[in-house]
């Protein structure tokens, strides 16, 4: 019983891993008791506004009476069976939602574990398409610079190398293809030059090309970077003239975070594959997807060896499912287009001021993402706590100081997130 751990703290801190953390040099870790809307309660009893969504998937909050109720349901008819062989209705619940929701030539959903299982599903896809269709050599991959797609090897291999955070491993990885990030951030600023490091690379690598994979107008963990939709279009055409697939990896940018459903609709394009993850259970469980269209679904099958080669055990988890069900209909019953307008406006008006402080390079905000970008990386160890103190929870990496708070968020706890994020970086 975790009650029983008189000192459970010091137990986590002694033989707990957290995300990319030390055993020797532990960062200070805040204990949460229960979490209620956008607000963490420590086990001081302090309450701190969510600035973060548990990393983009929490978009209704904390304690959905609703999400609670379907996890209960399910709960009391089945947590999990296997997928190989059975099937359940809540999978299928699910898969029609995504198939009616994303872009309408994806058809054939893939459920995963996680985001990064989803991608290294995305890139077998690709890779076992070109094969099926008789052009094996087609199996490298192209992306652009300062992406971010995961943790695990494949999706590594497509990480931005310098910001990746896993250069230790590079020589182990495939090496894929790497184009300059575009630089325009809307089509009024679009420039032709912007496309021309991705075009070259396409002209001179496609024969060996299986798949352009990319994260749609927006680039998360790799920069927090924003992009015209311009830039995407050209891609998509620059796939179709060169037999090129185009994966889409939607994990952070989907269900809404950019003012759109899906990111890609900003360009009103569709993607071959695409990935979906972090708030398709609006924050409950683990549970990623990939979607492909049917041809790419039909060749794949067609060609030896007649499957695809991929089935963990706990895809389509019965639990997972249900609550995704039930997140996206509350999602789609939300006027969630007008919650994203509403936090765009708060953002852009709270964290502005930062642009005048000597400290911060840029400021940009799109639909429910604002990002204050500093010249100089910031030190966790103090900048944490300074954020606690102020009764919100920011996470900063590198020197980015980003928030995309649920979307349920009320605008006077949006306006005390963004002035703490002022005065944490003003001084
Ligand atoms: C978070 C993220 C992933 C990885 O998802 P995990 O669930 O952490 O494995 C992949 N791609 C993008 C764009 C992400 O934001």
């Amino acid at each position: 019983m975790i009650d029983s751990i008189e000192n459970w703290q010091e137990f986590d801190r002694v033989h707990l891993w957290h995300p990319y953390t030390s055993m020797t040099n532990p960062q200070q870790m805040f204990p949460v008791v229960t979490a209620n809307g956008v607000r963490l309660k420590l086990q001081d009893g302090r309450e701190l506004i969510d600035g973060m969504a548990s990393w983009w998937s929490a978009i209704h909050g904390y304690n959905h009476p609703r999400l609670n109720e379907a996890a209960k349901q399910q709960l009391d008819k089945m947590a999990h069976v296997m997928f190989g062989g059975l099937t359940h209705p809540a999978a299928a619940e699910l898969g029609k939602l995504l198939v009616e929701l994303t872009p309408e030539p994806l058809q054939q959903v893939f459920f995963c574990d996680s985001g990064s299982v989803s991608v290294e599903v995305a890139i077998k896809m690709a890779i076992q398409y070109w094969y099926a269709s008789g052009r094996p050599e087609k199996s490298r991959l192209l992306t652009i610079r300062n992406g971010y797609h995961g943790d695990t090897f494949g999706a590594m291999a497509v990480c931005d190398p310098l910001t990746g955070m896993h250069h230790i491993f590079s020589h182990l990885l495939p090496q894929h293809l790497f184009a300059d990030a575009p630089t325009c951030r809307s089509d009024a600023e679009w420039r032709e030059e912007d496309i021309a490091s991705l075009k070259n690379l396409v002209e001179q690598h496609h024969q060996e090309i299986a798949a352009i994979i990319l994260e749609p107008i927006v680039q998360g963990a790799g920069g927090m970077r924003f992009y015209a939709p311009e830039y995407l279009r050209r891609v998509r055409e620059l796939c179709d003239h060169y037999d090129i697939l185009l994966i889409a990896d939607e994990i952070a940018t989907g269900f809404g975070r950019t003012g759109k459903l899906f990111a890609c609709e900003h360009a009103g394009i569709s993607p071959d594959i695409i990935c979906l993850g972090k708030a398709l259970t609006g924050g409950y469980m683990t549970l990623a997807a990939t979607l492909t269209t049917s041809q790419v679904a039909e060749v794949l099958s067609s060609g030896d060896p007649g499957v695809f080669m991929h089935g963990p055990t706990f895809m389509g988890n019965p639990l997972a499912c249900a609550v995704a069900v039930a997140s996206i209909n509350l999602l789609l019953e939300s006027p969630w287009q007008e919650r994203i307008k509403q936090i765009s406006t708060g953002l852009e008006a709270g964290l502005s001021p930062c642009r005048e402080l000597p400290r911060v390079a840029d400021v940009r905000v799109l639909g429910g993402i604002g990002v204050v970008e500093l010249k100089e990386p910031v030190d966790m160890q103090i900048i944490q706590p300074r954020f606690v103190e102020k009764g919100v929870w920011v996470r900063p990496f590198g020197r980015l100081v980003y928030v995309m708070p649920p979307y349920i968020i009320a605008p006077e706890d949006l306006t005390t997130l963004t002035e703490a994020i002022f005065s944490v970086v003003a001084d």
